[in-house]
């Protein structure tokens, strides 16, 4: 009975999921986040991006299956596969278990998506809940004679690769014999047959923790490879739109593709979308680089660069406001003028309710309403343009300013002035995400921020991490919230 169950599920599965030609929803993958520790704004920029490609593509009625994963089986530090695992070292740093620091990090992250109002994918996968099919992915490739293996370790070959007529280079426009001189000094070559090479399985030193058996013995697999397994089983050999921010074209991307065309012969990707990155002071945010600011220090202002608490919805507007592909410079001045912008258009979301028709129609005006109407679509349909559809909705917004004051009265028709409010609510709403914070902030957004600080607290104390767990008491003191420790746990109060 099982087995027909079985087969019966499987080809209910082919029959809906997998029909290649015309697959019955778009596919969005992104590559989610390492979690080794907490995501900074920097992370949480690009993955507001695909928020709002998803919402927008939901917006025009197409079904999305979205896809975005989760990176916990630990890959190495440098982008040849080399180096630390970024999530043992932290299991050494914090004492805990590598899936300790896995579930903790996961959980920081669904907590800072919350906050920032992102839509949960339809599906999250994990790296190491795909073990088996990234070993049968690096089989294939040895079969196909783009692998081998060597001292346990499986890498993908990519002059074998080039020689079948394939260009391992093509999405990020590298050259491969540059890159082959690049590499030629550096350490630790010796199992490779080519310096470019890249893992597709890493043999586990003895001291590796994370580690799962496979043909070659112990071992963990490369970073790419999950997201070439992940996204193929979900959205199938060729699906549409595949994202992740700008730092991951090379050597990411580039070897996603080459393990899909390598594995199944099948351009993997319609269209990439990269983020742009987020700077501070000119310089990529991140963590090596110690100019991050984490999730916790914007809602606190307990951070250099800022003078005081700014809101979740500030900053998705702020980084909105720039168009996903444009680098873009954190700053106080930027920070300041979206909490003004955000005002003003919420402002404008809530006149809009409380306006009537004057009863009489200026054609004139009907015109520029409904044509401010249709640019909304207009601009995101030109590669999602989200800061020109933030400006139309300023110019949408000084509109209902002027009919505010003018009575509250409209002197559009009936069908323009419908349309102008539903379009202006729902671009600004649904496809932005923006939430509006003065509504929910008493009871549910606080509420909802104050676990995750609560939650923070609590790790930090677990740790003896007393300056973190004290910053954090101050920040909430000098914000007139005053936290309750008892025997249930702790709550708070505002002043
Ligand atoms: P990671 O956990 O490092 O793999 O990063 C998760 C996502 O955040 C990836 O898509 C990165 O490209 C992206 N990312 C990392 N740093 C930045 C930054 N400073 N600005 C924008 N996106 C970033
Ligand atoms: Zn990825």
């Amino acid at each position: 009975m099982s087995s027909v169950l079985q087969i019966y599920n499987s080809l209910a599965r082919q029959k809906e999921i997998f029909d290649p030609v015309n697959p019955p929803y778009v596919g969005l993958y992104v590559c989610g986040p390492t979690v080794y520790n907490d995501v900074h704004l920097g992370n949480v920029r690009t993955f507001i991006s695909f928020d709002m490609v998803y919402r927008y593509l939901k917006y025009l009625g197409y079904k999305v299956r979205y896809v975005r994963n989760i990176t916990d089986a630990g890959h190495l530090t440098n982008e040849r596969g080399e180096g630390v695992n970024r999530i043992e070292s932290q299991s050494q740093l914090e004492k805990l278990e590598p899936m300790e620091i896995v579930q903790k990090y996961t959980v920081g992250f669904h907590d800072v998506c919350r906050l920032f109002n992102l839509h949960r994918p339809t599906i999250e996968p994990t790296a190491t809940g795909h073990i088996i099919e990234q070993i049968e992915m690096a089989k294939q490739l040895i079969n196909n004679g783009y692998a081998y293996e060597s001292n346990g370790s499986v890498y993908f070959d990519v002059n074998a690769y080039n020689s079948h007529n394939h260009n391992y280079g093509k999405l990020s426009g590298r050259n491969t014999e540059e890159l082959i001189a690049g590499y030629r000094d550096l350490d630790g070559q010796d199992e490779k047959r080519n310096a470019i090479d890249f893992a597709l399985w890493k043999k586990a030193s003895p001291e590796h923790i994370m580690r799962w058996p496979s043909p070659w013995g112990e071992g963990f697999p490369g970073w790419h490879l999950e997201c070439s397994v992940m996204s193929t089983k979900y959205l199938g050999t060729t699906f549409d739109i595949h994202g992740g921010g700008m730092d991951l074209k090379f050597p990411h991307h580039e070897c996603e593709i080459a393990q899909n065309i390598g594995a199944t012969g099948t351009e993997p990707v319609k269209y990439w979308m990269h983020t742009n990155m987020l700077n501070f002071n000119g310089q990529k945010m991140s963590k090596s680089l110690g100019n991050s600011i984490l999730p916790l220090e914007l809602i606190t202002g307990n951070h250099p660069l800022l003078d005081k608490a700014y809101s979740p919805m500030t900053v998705r507007l702020l980084f909105l406001q720039s168009h996903y592909s444009s680098e873009l410079d954190i700053t106080l001045k930027g920070l300041q003028d979206a909490e003004k912008g955000l005002r003003r258009l919420l402002n404008a979301a809530q006149y809009l309710d409380g306006l009537c028709l004057s009863g009489e129609t200026n054609t004139t005006t009907d015109d520029e309403l409904n044509q401010l109407a249709d640019k909304c679509k207009e601009v995101m349909d030109d590669d999602f343009n989200t800061a020109k559809l933030i400006a139309t909705l300023y110019e949408m917004a000084s509109r209902i300013n002027i009919f505010h004051n003018d009575n509250k009265k409209c002197p559009v028709s009936e069908p323009t002035f419908t349309r102008f409010r539903d379009i202006f609510k729902a671009f600004l709403f649904e496809v932005l995400g923006i939430v509006n914070e003065n509504e929910a902030t008493s009871t549910d957004t606080l509420d909802k921020v104050m676990n995750l600080v609560i939650d923070i607290r609590k790790t930090a104390r677990e740790n003896k991490d007393w300056p973190t767990s004290d910053k954090i008491r101050d920040a909430l003191k000098d914000a007139k919230i005053i936290l309750k420790d008892n025997k249930d746990g702790t709550s708070y109060e505002v002043e």
